[in-house]
C-alpha cells in the first residue's frame, strides 16, 4: 500500500469492495480524495463477482446477472472509466419468451415509451386478450398514482385488488416479481415493485432494455478501476477507532470512511466505536434484514444449444419439479470463449429457500429434465458433459413492506454507510448499489470541505 499522506490530499477509507463500495471509491478519487479499499476477501465485486468453479475448471460468475437500460449511474460510471459499452454488454431491447416461444412479449416498436410497453403488452403471444386488457388496466392504474402505493402493501395484495388472473399471476407476475425483488409476490414490497415498473416501462426509450455482460462480472469494470486505487485484499475490518483528525483502520489514520458492507457487519463495525450504545435504533435497523438465497446453475453441453434467443424464462408450472426460472444461453453473448470451451447455459433459481437442502444432484437432474421437457421438439437440449451449483445464501435482502432502509450519513463524522441495502428505492439490485455509494461519496467530500 502507497503512503496515506500527501501534502493537501485528505486521505479516506472504504471498507468493501462491492458495487457500492468501488463507486464511492471513484467518486471519492474523482474529487480528488485519497482512497483506501478494504476488502475480506481476494476478489473485487462482492455479491458480482467472477469465481472459480473446480468442477468446471474455469472461472465463471457468482451469479447470472441482468442490467437494465435504466441502469444509468452504473453505465455512465462504466463510461467514465473509458469502457465501451458494446464490448462489455450485449444490449437488447426487452425480449421476454419461453423456450417453445408459446409466450413472448418483446418491444419492438419505435412509439416512444411507454406506448412500446403497451404496444407489446397488446401483442404478446400466449397472453388471452382480457388478461392484456386487465394487465393494461393495472398498469395505467398505477402510472396514474405515479406508480405510489400504500407502503404496507404487498404485490399479491396489488395483483388481488386489480382482478388479476391466476394465469396472469402464474405466467407473468410471479416470475417478474422473484426476478426483480428476488421475493415472492405475497411477502414483497409493492411499492419497490411499483418502482422497477416504472423504470422498466416509464423511463425513457431504452430504459427496459436488458444488458447481459459479456465478460466476467469482476471484469465489468471493477478491474479496471482497480488499477487505479489501493485496495488491501484479505481485510476483514472488525473495529475502527475514532482518532482527534477521524478515524484509525487497521493501523491507518484516515479521516473519514465509507462502510459498503452488509448491514450487519456495519453493525458490528459501529459498535467498536465512542456512543454506540446511544444509537440502539441504528443498531436494530442494521439487524432487522432478512436474506433471499439465489441458486445459479452452469450446465457445459456437449455441443451448441441452436436456440436464437440469449436468454428465456423457464415454465415453472410444477414448483417442486421445475426448479430454473431463467435460462441464459451464455456461449452466445460471452466474449472470451475460447474455441476450444464447451458451450456453457446457466439457469438461474431465485427466492431459492425450498431448494437449499436439496441434493445438488438431484437439483441438477430436475433442470435438465426442465429444459428437455420444454424445448422445442426441432432443437432438443445437447447432453451435458459437466456442471456447478453456485450457492448465494444471502443473495439480496428481502424485499418486504415496512423494511426501514438506511440513510448513508450515520451519527459518527465522516462516517457514512453505503450498499444496495440503504435508502435507494431500488430493491437490491446493481444500480441501487453504485447511486448508494456515489451518495456517500459526495457527502463524505462535503464533509471534508466543510
Ligand atoms: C446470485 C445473484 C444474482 C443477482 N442478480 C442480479 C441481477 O441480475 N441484477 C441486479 O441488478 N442485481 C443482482 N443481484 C444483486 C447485486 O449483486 C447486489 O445488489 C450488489 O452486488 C450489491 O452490492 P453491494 O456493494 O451493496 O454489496 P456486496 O456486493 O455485498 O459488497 C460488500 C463487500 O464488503 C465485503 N465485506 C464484508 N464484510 C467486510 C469486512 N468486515 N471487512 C472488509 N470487507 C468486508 C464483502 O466481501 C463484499 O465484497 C444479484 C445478486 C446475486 C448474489
Amino acid at each position: 500500500m502507497p503512503p496515506l499522506d500527501t501534502p493537501n490530499q485528505k486521505s479516506v477509507a472504504v471498507i468493501g469492495a462491492g458495487w457500492a463500495g468501488l463507486a464511492a471509491a471513484h467518486t471519492l478519487q474523482q474529487h480528488n480524495i485519497r482512497v483506501h479499499v478494504f476488502e475480506q476477501s481476494h476478489t473485487l465485486g462482492g455479491r458480482a463477482r467472477k469465481v472459480h468453479s473446480r468442477k468446471l475448471g474455469r472461472t465463471i460468475d457468482n451469479g447470472q446477472h441482468l442490467l437494465i437500460g435504466a441502469y444509468s449511474e452504473t453505465l455512465a460510471l462504466m463510461q467514465a472509466l473509458g469502457l465501451d459499452e458494446k464490448e462489455q454488454f450485449l444490449r437488447l431491447p426487452l425480449d421476454i419468451s419461453t423456450l417453445n416461444q408459446d409466450f413472448r412479449l418483446c418491444l419492438k416498436s419505435a412509439l416512444p415509451a411507454p406506448l412500446d410497453f403497451l404496444l407489446a403488452l397488446l401483442g404478446a403471444r400466449g397472453l388471452p386478450f382480457t388478461d392484456k386488457c386487465k394487465l393494461i388496466r393495472a398498469l395505467i392504474s398505477l402510472k396514474r398514482q405515479k406508480w405510489q402505493v400504500p407502503q404496507a402493501q404487498t404485490v399479491g395484495n396489488w395483483l388481488r385488488q386489480e382482478k388479476q388472473t391466476p394465469f396472469l399471476y402464474q405466467a407473468f407476475w410471479e416470475p417478474l416479481c422473484i426476478a426483480t425483488l428476488n421475493t415472492h409476490t405475497d411477502k414483497a414490497s409493492m411499492q419497490l415493485f411499483a418502482r422497477v415498473l416504472q423504470h422498466s416501462t416509464d423511463a425513457g426509450k431504452q430504459a427496459s432494455d436488458f444488458l447481459i455482460p459479456r465478460v466476467d462480472l469482476s471484469a465489468l469494470w471493477a478491474e479496471k478501476l482497480s488499477a487505479e486505487i489501493t485496495i488491501a485484499y484479505g481485510k476483514s475490518i472488525q473495529s475502527i477507532q475514532m482518532t482527534s483528525t477521524g478515524y484509525q483502520i487497521d493501523g491507518w489514520d484516515v479521516e473519514g470512511v465509507i462502510l459498503a458492507t452488509p448491514p450487519t457487519q456495519c453493525a458490528k463495525i459501529m459498535a467498536s466505536l465512542p456512543g454506540s450504545e446511544n444509537q440502539p435504533a441504528l443498531m436494530k435497523a442494521l439487524q432487522q434484514f432478512s436474506f433471499n438465497p439465489i441458486l445459479t446453475i452452469t450446465l457445459e453441453l456437449e455441443k451448441n444449444w441452436d436456440l436464437p434467443l440469449p436468454l428465456y424464462l423457464l415454465k415453472t408450472d410444477n414448483p417442486q419439479q421445475d426448479p430454473g426460472q431463467w435460462l441464459f444461453m451464455r456461449s452466445r453473448f460471452m466474449k472470451d470463449t475460447s474455441k476450444s470451451a464447451r458451450p456453457e447455459i446457466t439457469i438461474v433459481i431465485s427466492q431459492a429457500s425450498e431448494w437449499l437442502d436439496k441434493d445438488k444432484t438431484e437439483i441438477i437432474r430436475l433442470a435438465i429434465e426442465q429444459l428437455a421437457r420444454q424445448a422445442p421438439a426441432n432443437l432438443p437440449l445437447p447432453g451435458v458433459t459437466a456442471w456447478d451449483i453456485i450457492t448465494e445464501k444471502r443473495a439480496t435482502f428481502s424485499a418486504e413492506p415496512g423494511l426501514q432502509r438506511l440513510p448513508n450519513p450515520t451519527a459518527w463524522p465522516g462516517l457514512y454507510l453505503a450498499g444496495d441495502w440503504t435508502d435507494t428505492g431500488f430493491p437490491g439490485v446493481l444500480e441501487g448499489a453504485v447511486k448508494s455509494g456515489q451518495l456517500a461519496a459526495r457527502l463524505l467530500a462535503q464533509h471534508l470541505t466543510s
